[in-house]
């Protein structure tokens, strides 16, 4: 039976990019694809970034497949005014998306495209465990028109399941990444994760690290890290850091799911299975936005969405292998010296398509 697939390609190069991703899976099975407007497009439609109908659609699918949202035309400071962004944040919400899952392992043939140094970056293989839907982003907010406030808040469950998924994803180590000097969410954070580890996983080396300090190694000593598990706005900013180490935030994919199952692979590669709890097998996209400096100039790099759709094809669906060639034709393509603006090259994003292609 075809794998029933949402796919939502949202605003800016989002269109341009999920595509070619979908030229790559139809090479390896049998899909079925459904589109539904998201984020700013759904505004222009609906109103609304993200449609009751599209999240009924999204439950009911196997997986789904998103680009990107956002741009300057539904850029604005009113606090009444749809945003794109509260697409994104609905759909986890909606779909009980807890677990942001993103590898980071530059590829060799990458090596020399990365803003750090060769001899720092190479061997590096970690993974950022994100919590995405606590924090403060989903605390309450306040605005007045000469104050602001948003909550950030965390319960001693949220913080024991995301610490789980990330004990089980780790090789032999996790940070733990907070803010216990100053945040007092930071300090539960901190006390639970120990708890879990001492109480479940006793054999995988636990250290806490303060997030400045774990901005800093993340490009000093890349290498140093395994498993990196934190909690949902400083995820969000250490992972757009981390993208460097693997020469754009062109080549990182990200998948999300509601309910991992143990037990792990290794860093670098997430969990088994996303299926469980929250229905879908899960939601799966580049790290990256929208990038509206260059939509429309046919020279965004795919290689991100397609990696999502590898991630996808893995914890979405259970289909290794095709996942494993979705990857290995990527790497063979930029061995074979593919390179899009942003890794410093000419390549426009359907010769980059081609040459993935060529290598399936
Ligand atoms: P961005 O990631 O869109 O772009 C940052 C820089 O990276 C830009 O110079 C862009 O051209 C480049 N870039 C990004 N993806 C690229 C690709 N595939 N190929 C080549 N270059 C690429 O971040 P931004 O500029 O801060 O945000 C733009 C919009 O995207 C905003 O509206 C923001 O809210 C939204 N956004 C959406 C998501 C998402 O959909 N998950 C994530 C981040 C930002």
């Amino acid at each position: 039976m075809a794998h029933r697939i949402v796919t939502l390609p949202g605003d800016g190069i989002g269109p341009e990019i999920l595509a070619p991703a979908l030229e790559v899976l139809r090479v390896l099975g049998d899909f079925e694809f459904e589109e539904h407007p998201f984020g700013g497009a759904a505004i222009d439609l609906y109103g609304a970034a993200l449609t009751d109908e599209t999240l009924a659609a999204c439950r009911a699918a196997d997986a789904v497949l998103l680009a990107a949202v956002g741009g300057p035309k539904w850029d604005t400071t009113d606090p009444h005014a749809p945003r794109p962004e509260q697409g994104l944040l609905g759909l986890r919400k909606g779909l009980g998306l807890y677990a942001n899952l993103r590898p980071v392992k530059p590829l060799p043939a990458l090596y020399d495209a990365s803003p750090l140094r060769r001899e720092r970056i190479e061997g590096t293989d970690l993974l950022v465990v994100r919590e995405l839907t606590g924090g403060i982003y989903f605390g309450e907010k306040t605005r007045t028109r000469d104050f602001a406030s948003d909550v950030c808040a965390y319960t001693r469950e949220e913080i024991e399941r995301i610490a789980r998924v990330a004990f089980n994803a780790a090789r032999a180590k996790v940070t733990s990444v907070d803010k216990a000097n100053v945040l007092e969410t930071s300090r539960l954070w901190r006390e639970v994760v120990t708890e879990v580890h001492s109480r479940e996983y006793p054999h995988i080396q636990l250290e806490h690290v303060l997030v400045d300090n774990a901005a800093m190694q993340l490009v000093s000593a890349p290498r140093h890290f395994d498993t990196i598990l934190t909690e949902n706005m400083f995820g969000d900013i250490l992972s757009d850091e981390a993208a460097m180490i693997t020469g754009s935030i062109g080549m990182l994919p990200s998948a999300s799911l509601s309910a991992p199952r143990e037990p792990a692979g290794s860093a670098g590669f997430p969990p088994e299975g996303g299926r469980g709890g929250g229905g879908c097998g899960g939601l799966f996209e580049p790290v990256h936005g929208s990038a509206p400096d260059i939509t429309g100039r046919g020279i965004a790099n795919p290689l991100a969405m397609f990696l999502s759709a590898a991630l996808m094809l893995r914890h979405g669906l259970g289909l290794e292998s095709e996942a494993a060639a979705v990857e290995s034709a990527v790497e063979r393509a930029l061995e074979r010296g593919l390179r899009t603006p942003d890794l410093g090259g000419e390549a426009g994003t359907v010769e980059a398509t081609r040459a993935v292609l060529e290598h399936l």
